[in-house]
């Protein structure tokens, strides 16, 4: 992957320059906004930088090995360290999304902080104008295969992967692995080279794989099996929906992401083109996920029907009741409604 130069000496400068460092990405993070920002902070901390990594929501459970996690500060259990972590930083690293108002809680103090905000993201239509500095490709598994060519870009790397720390290099390879699926999608040949040099490095691609998909407790299996007989639909234009209920979740005792990868589940019956997962919220503010398969765009049934965005093929967003319907049973007839614009 090609940088121009200039951005690079940009970054180098900005990172040497930095003595309060501080790394955020989106709520509800996914193996990608984890790796991305942990790998940045393993690389800074082997250049004696302690960066501050905030995100807005907790990491789930099978996240919580990559080293560092530990130490996250997560805004919605500490808001005053949340807000001290930015009122103190002099650099803020923005990985895995591309504008602040995806930061959420986050979003206005953020804006509010005066130090300068360098982008790693690899969705579409990035907010460059309040960057300083952006780097942002969408021909990329991911967040973390982007920082992960960025990191060897840079002078005191100089393109040898083997002097990223093994904490960083676990963290890049655990980003990608997530965001592809298990290089299932978003795979470019950039990212077998990724991989291929992260193993021969030594990262332990098998330990890996059992934390993010051999780990689960047996509730994720059972309330999938529930879901998949009783809750799944699916439109004669060929989408798959099913609606997680408030009430299954409570039932199964489900902790946060703890049915991720459900989604992708009805995308391997032949004539399934998108599939989507509601998750019903006390709130009244339900999560929507959506994936599918080439040719068709899960980014505009998202953007148009479900206030999100994301990826062509895998994007998310929400569905607000009292606002787009008046009711929880007003759902599924929405659902299908946007659907059926396949
Ligand atoms: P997931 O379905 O795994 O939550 O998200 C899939 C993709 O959609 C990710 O790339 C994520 O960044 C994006 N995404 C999820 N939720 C939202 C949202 O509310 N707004 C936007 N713009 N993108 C989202
Ligand atoms: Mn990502």
């Amino acid at each position: 992957m090609e940088f121009a130069r200039e951005d690079i000496l940009r970054l180098e400068a900005f990172l040497e320059a930095s003595e309060r460092p501080c790394i955020l990405s989106h709520p509800r993070p996914d193996g990608d906004a984890a790796g991305s920002a942990l790998a940045l902070a393993s690389y800074l901390a082997s250049r004696g930088k302690a960066a501050k990594v905030l995100l807005p929501d907790p990491l789930p459970e099978n996240l919580r090995f990559l080293e560092g996690a530990d130490r996250i500060i997560v805004a919605a259990k500490t808001p005053e360290a949340a807000r001290k972590a930015l009122e103190e930083s002099d650099l803020l690293l923005c990985v895995d999304f591309n504008c602040l108002a995806r930061l959420e809680t986050l979003e206005q103090p953020v804006r509010a902080c005066p130090a300068p905000r360098v982008l790693i993201d690899h969705h579409l239509a990035p907010e460059r104008e309040s960057f300083s500095l952006v780097f942002s490709e969408t021909q990329v598994s991911s967040a973390s295969e982007l920082l992960f060519w960025l990191l060897k870009a840079l002078p005191g790397v100089s393109g040898d992967a083997g002097k990223l720390s093994a904490a960083c290099r676990t963290a890049l390879l655990t980003g990608m692995t997530t965001d592809t699926n298990n290089f299932a999608n978003s795979v470019f040949p950039s990212t077998f080279a990724m991989a291929s040099e992260l193993i021969a490095s030594g990262v332990d691609r098998d330990f890996v794989l059992d934390r993010l998909y051999r780990d689960f407790r047996e509730e994720r299996v059972r309330a999938m099996s529930e879901i998949l007989l009783q809750a799944l639909e699916i439109t004669p234009d060929g989408a798959a929906f099913f609606i997680i209920s408030e009430e299954l979740w409570q039932r199964y005792g489900l902790r946060e992401g703890e049915l991720e990868g459900l989604v992708n589940i009805p995308l391997s019956i032949g004539k399934v083109r998108l599939s989507a997962s509601l998750k019903e919220t006390p709130d009244g503010v339900w999560r929507v996920s959506l994936r599918s398969k080439k040719g068709v765009s899960a980014n505009r049934i998202a953007r148009e029907w479900f206030h999100g965005g994301g990826h062509e093929q895998a994007s998310g967003g929400k569905l607000v009741i009292g606002e787009d319907v008046s009711s929880r049973e007003e759902v599924p007839a929405y659902v299908r409604k946007a659907l059926s614009t396949l």
